[in-house]
């Protein structure tokens, strides 16, 4: 089957076309057959498509809205031009997958898309109001285009992190909030922590059962899970995506009295203040210069800035901190695994978080970690490494599309 993959954002829409099927899930056989975003959607959209193996094609065009976005993404797929193996039109696409951000406590696991769903995944708005009502676009559009016959399915960010226990998900504030208003710890990035543990799996040949690591999903946005007999466990995202890591312009954990405090000395509305820990803190707000790793790891060793190189050092403590801490919450782990823009491609963050964790029996081998970038799937630790080091470079697009297989098929 052909599966599109989407993934919609407030200005954005990313995609995916996956070839996949129960036998293909069955022999790791799925094939990206093209891929592609639209940015600036709502103004002065930016294009970028590829099919696989081929350039990207890039172009710049005023975007109207989702749907606009999404009939630009059908009109290249179905162009003659365009050349995708095995897909002429829309009358070989069999479904569509979407990325939703929040399914509050109703969806633990991936489901197929009808109205009752989507009044569902609208009832977590309030939970996720910057990027719910992205994803509700991006069903809407596919659901006029393609009509009601072509099946949709939703996979939630938040569905992993369904098992994590009461005590790690309560916060410890009066306990009528979580039965009032259902604040607790969600989670997020779900999907890639999930692929990260499945392909671990693969990797080890082990059951399910015996995957007790800690993955790091470090990207613009960052988070880690500590993931025991297969099931998440806990992770640093909580009631948003805003606790946890340092991110690039995410604070992640501070002291919630400083929100108060800012809205207070800076004559802040607390909205405000929460578009600043949003928006303009973590790497960004160290540093002053960018929220972008790459840029900041150039500008630290050429030019020695000073805040550059405390943006990552903080950045690395932070990590290094919660590996400790889930450490101990989950009584070890087997392997600690790497992954997003970050763990998969920067051996300088990787050994400086691995740093100062020799007290759990963590030794890197630096040569192998120096060898491991540019999405590379590898091990890094030293020999006589008590916890394995590794690098598995995400694919939420991939669980999507083989989720959308499975509950077509009845098998989820
Ligand atoms: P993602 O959101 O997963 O695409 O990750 C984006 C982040 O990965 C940005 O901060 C990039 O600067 C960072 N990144 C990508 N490649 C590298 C690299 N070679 N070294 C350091 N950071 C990188």
């Amino acid at each position: 089957m052909n599966i599109l993959v989407l993934n919609c954002g407030s200005s954005s829409l990313k995609f995916q076309l996956i070839s996949t099927s129960l036998e293909q899930i069955e022999q790791r056989a799925d094939r990206v057959l093209a891929k592609g975003q639209i940015e600036r959607i709502g103004g002065a959209g930016l294009l970028a498509f590829q099919v696989a193996g081929s350039q990207t094609a890039r172009s710049a065009r005023p975007v109207r809205d989702m749907r606009a976005a999404l009939e630009a993404v059908l009109q290249w797929i179905g162009s003659e031009e365009t050349n995708i193996e095995g897909v002429s039109g829309l009358a070989d696409i069999d479904a569509v997958g979407h990325r939703v951000v929040h399914g509050g406590e109703s969806f633990i696991q991936s489901v197929l898309i009808d109205d009752v769903v989507l009044r569902g995944i609208d009832d977590c708005v309030e939970l996720a109001p910057l990027h719910n009502p992205a994803n509700i676009q991006g069903i809407q559009a596919a659901r006029s285009i393609f009509g009601k016959a072509i099946p949709q399915a939703a996979v939630f960010d938040t569905a992993f992190h369904h098992t994590i226990p009461e005590h790690s998900y309560l916060y410890a504030i009066p306990y009528q909030f979580y039965r009032r208003h259902k604040i607790r710890r969600y989670g997020f990035h779900g999907t890639s922590h999930r692929y990260i543990a499945y392909q671990y799996r693969i990797l080890n040949n082990i059951p399910r059962k015996d995957v007790n690591i800690i993955t790091l999903h470090l990207g613009n946005g960052c988070s880690i899970a500590a993931i025991k007999g297969g099931d998440s466990f806990d992770t640093s995202m909580g009631f948003t995506p805003l606790e946890g890591l340092v991110m690039g312009t995410r604070s992640g954990d501070i002291d919630p009295a400083i929100i108060g405090f800012i809205c207070e000395k800076e004559g802040m509305s607390v909205h405000e203040a929460e578009m600043l820990l949003n928006k303009a803190s973590g790497l960004l707000g160290i540093s002053g210069l960018t929220n972008d790793m790459r840029e900041l790891i150039a500008e630290a060793e050429e030019s020695g800035d000073r805040r550059a190189r405390l943006a990552i050092e903080i950045f690395c403590y932070r990590v290094r901190k919660y590996i400790g801490a889930y450490l101990s919450a989950m009584n070890g782990a087997d392997a600690v695994i790497f992954s997003g823009g970050i763990g998969e491609n920067s051996a300088l963050v990787r050994s400086k978080i691995c740093d100062q964790l020799s007290w759990c029996g963590i030794a890197i081998d630096p040569a192998r970690n120096a060898e491991l970038v540019d999405g590379q799937e590898g091990v890094f630790n030293g020999e006589g490494s008590r916890i394995r080091l590794g690098v598995i470079p995400t694919n939420e697009e991939l669980l999507i599309a083989r989720d959308t297989v499975r509950l077509i098929k009845g098998v989820i």
